[in-house]
This record gives structure tokens, sequence and C-alpha cells, in this order.
């Protein structure tokens, strides 16, 4: 399930974003995918959303509102305990920033008025992930540049084949995230440049986690179609999906996949 349908602004346009995603999923032959697109938490129409979690091995979310009700989030912790997978793909990390589960699941998110409250910051310090209890606000990043993306953990089924270093193409570069970070595996990072409004620190780009018996992926890669097209993030979203459905990843590297100073995406 890709699961779609609010963003706190028009900078996330989900509308032009979930096809490519769906498009990304079905043409590796693995994925049969049902986009379902969730009510607007202002209309009051959520009381009645109950979307068929459990027939699904995966939840994919191109997604951030601000809360839900309570039955609804029982019913996706419910899910994601029982061993379900769950996805969460760029600005979903904004979203519910109260629901604790969430929080532990995604482990670390940004924005909507989160702060020290939320958990420590989460980065790389000389090649090992620290937590850091600065007070602030969290969530942040700069101008949509290409950066380099470093694997940190390359014995992972995600990030297995792909090169040490590879050029992401213009994108956010999250940065100052906070949360629980609990069960969190950092699979990849990126320099926040100093230059660009950045941290001067090494960020978590490609996380996994466990909630439960259920498996979590978590890409803070994926702001618009220009960064959706590159085919690192095609490559590692694909294989996140399987990994958080199957405990898995069968899918090889393509020879096109971008090198650590060249750019690569969709002809
Ligand atoms: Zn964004």
């Amino acid at each position: 399930m890709l699961l779609d349908g609010e963003s706190a602004g028009p900078y996330h346009d989900w509308r032009a974003t979930t096809p490519l995603l769906k498009r990304d999923l079905e043409e590796t032959g693995l994925f049969h995918v049902d986009v379902v697109t969730a009510p607007s938490s202002k209309s009051g129409d959520l009381a009645s959303f109950h979307p068929r979690f459990a027939d699904y091995k995966a939840i994919v979310f191109n997604y951030d509102a601000p809360d839900w009700p309570a039955a609804l989030k029982d019913e996706f912790e419910k899910y994601v305990r029982n061993g379900g997978g769950m996805v969460s793909v760029h600005a979903a990390d904004n979203a519910f920033p109260g629901w604790k589960a969430w929080n532990e699941m995604i482990g670390i998110g940004g924005w909507r008025n989160r702060t020290e409250t939320a958990g420590p910051l989460w980065y790389f310090r000389d090649g090992k992930l620290v937590s850091d209890d600065t007070p602030g606000h969290a969530g942040s990043h700069g101008a949509r540049l290409p950066f380099q993306v470093t694997t940190r953990d390359p014995d992972h089924p995600i990030m297995k084949g792909l090169p040490p270093v590879w050029m992401h193409a213009g994108d956010e570069l999250y940065a100052t995230l906070r949360g629980p970070g609990a069960n969190m595996t950092v699979l990849a990072t990126a320099h926040s440049e100093l230059s660009n409004h950045g941290t001067g620190r090494d960020e978590p780009i490609l996380m996994v986690l466990s909630y439960g018996k259920g498996r979590i992926f978590h890409t803070t890669l994926g702001h618009d179609v220009p960064a959706i097209e590159c085919i690192g993030f095609i490559v590692t979203f694909r294989r996140g999906v399987e990994w958080a459905a199957t405990g898995k990843v069968t899918q090889k590297v393509p020879a096109n996949f971008p090198t650590a100073d060249k750019v690569s995406t969709r002809e």
C-alpha cells in the first residue's frame, strides 16, 4: 500500500510524486501497489478511514499529516507490531509529532514544532552514530543541490553491492532531526555543508528500524520529482521496500548507479 493524501504545504506534491514511486516499485515485477489516498485531516473524514493494513506486506508513506484518530493509530501500531513492513519517504518523517509509536517507528523526525522534547539530535561523528541533547528545534535543510551519500553499513541487504559513496541528484539534505532513535541502524549518511545552511555534520539519510516484529525503512530523500528520478533514490527505495516487506533483498544494483562524482537519473 502506498499511502498519500496530505502534506504540510504545497512544496510536497504527492499528486506528482506518488505515480513515480508506484512505477518505481512495479517496474521490478516484485510488487503490486495499491495507492490509498487518506482524506484530509481537516475534513473530519479520517474518523471513518480504515485502510486494510493487514492485506499488505508493507505500507509506504508518501504522506505528512498532523495527527490521526486514536483508533486508526491503534490499528496501524498493531499492524507493525505484528510484523507489517513500514516505509517512510522524505517528509513522512515530519508527520505525527505527538504520536509516540510513530516517532519510535521513524526513529528521528523534524518540523511540526518538534523540539528537544522529541528526543536528542542524531548524527555521525568519527564514523559512529551519536546522540546530542543540545536543545532546539528539529528539522532543517539547505538549497536543493546534489550531494554525496556515504554507506555506513555495507553488509546490510539494502546496501550490499552499492558503492561506498555516490552522488545523489539535487534534493533537500535533512539535518537536525530528533527522536528516540531506538532500535535504529543508520545505513547511510551525508555531510551537511555549513556553506549550504547546514550543520557541518554527517546526517542520517537512510535508516532501518524495528518496532515489535515489524521492519521499517526510512529514507529522508525524495523531496520532489527531480530528486525521485535519481537512480540512487530509486534503487535504495526499491530495496528498502522489499526489505521492509520480506526481510530480504533480491534486486541487483544496475550498471547506471551513480558514482562518487556523477549524478545518474532516469532517462
Ligand atoms: Zn521536502
